[in-house]
């Protein structure tokens, strides 16, 4: 599934061939995605300039003269920019025309969502899909010490696992499964520990853990860039190379005890024994 930081180098990677462009044609292939996919987009978006490409948590928000179009890749989403007479594939299911080239979504599970916000109804940050998200990890609000204040503030009488508390990304967004594992592991924190039992420096230790794992996984993407406009492009997402998750067993990176995998919440977290502390 695709996360954070796959959707950010997705931006990365159609941005450059697509902002600045102005939208030609559109077609639904198949519009029965998460939410249909509106039946008159071609009327909507024929004739409006594409100007920013932008991200919230897992959406990507495309600027247009009279909205935004909210793009989600849910499960098995990719986009690509491809030139327009290039044949379509199966699993196609929306195509974005700008002159030569089309932004095309191929979803073959289709919990992908395409979905128009109209200016006139109000700011897109107030988007219902919006409001309820976390802090941005690499926004002004959670750099250095508020990150640590967001992630303080948030967990106070929480009793669920920092795990958890985490991964529902009402605190911070974009720190799914993998990078759950991985932060906490950076932190030095267990698991299991009750998010309200986290001090002010644990606190501090894994705001800069979410922000520098979150980081080295849209790194670990930049080689993927050219893939957005290649037809013959990976489909998949990259991998990075982790420290803990699906490690089960095999000795920890610092100190050697061997890895540790727990359920929580029906999902997999991996962590150290020795290193994470509860
Ligand atoms: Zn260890």
């Amino acid at each position: 599934m695709p996360e954070l930081p796959e959707v950010e180098v997705t931006r990365l990677g159609i941005q450059p061939h697509l902002e600045g462009q102005q939208v030609t044609d559109a077609h639904i292939i198949d519009g029965r995605l998460r939410w249909p996919v509106p039946s008159n987009l071609r009327t909507i978006l024929a004739g409006q300039t594409l100007h920013r490409i932008e991200r919230r948590g897992k959406y990507l928000l495309f600027q247009m003269d009279t909205g935004h179009l909210l793009i989600h890749l849910g499960m098995t989403g990719v986009l690509r920019v491809l030139p327009v007479q290039e044949p379509l594939k199966p699993h196609d299911r929306v195509v974005v025309v700008f002159g030569k080239r089309s932004l095309r979504l191929h979803d073959p599970r289709k919990f992908g969502a395409v979905l128009w916000h109209a200016s006139k109804r109000g700011s897109i940050e107030d988007h219902p899909l919006l409001l309820k998200l976390g802090t941005e990890p690499f926004s002004t609000d959670f750099a250095g010490d508020l990150g640590a204040a967001v992630l303080y503030r948030c967990s106070r009488g929480r009793s669920v696992a920092v795990k958890s508390f985490l991964l529902a990304g009402q605190a911070v967004v974009g720190v799914g499964n993998i990078y759950c594992s991985e932060s906490l592991f950076e932190a030095g924190i267990h698991p299991a520990k009750p998010a309200g039992k986290l001090t002010k420096p644990q606190c501090a230790r894994l705001a800069t853990a979410v922000r520098m794992v979150l980081k080295k996984a849209i790194a670990a993407g930049g080689s993927t860039l050219r893939d957005f406009v290649d037809s013959e492009g990976k489909q998949g997402y990259f991998t990075m190379q982790s420290k803990v998750y699906d490690r089960r067993g095999e000795p920890c990176r610092v100190c050697k005890t061997p890895i540790r995998q727990i359920v929580q919440g029906q999902r997999s977290t991996y962590f150290c024994p020795a290193c994470q502390k509860r």
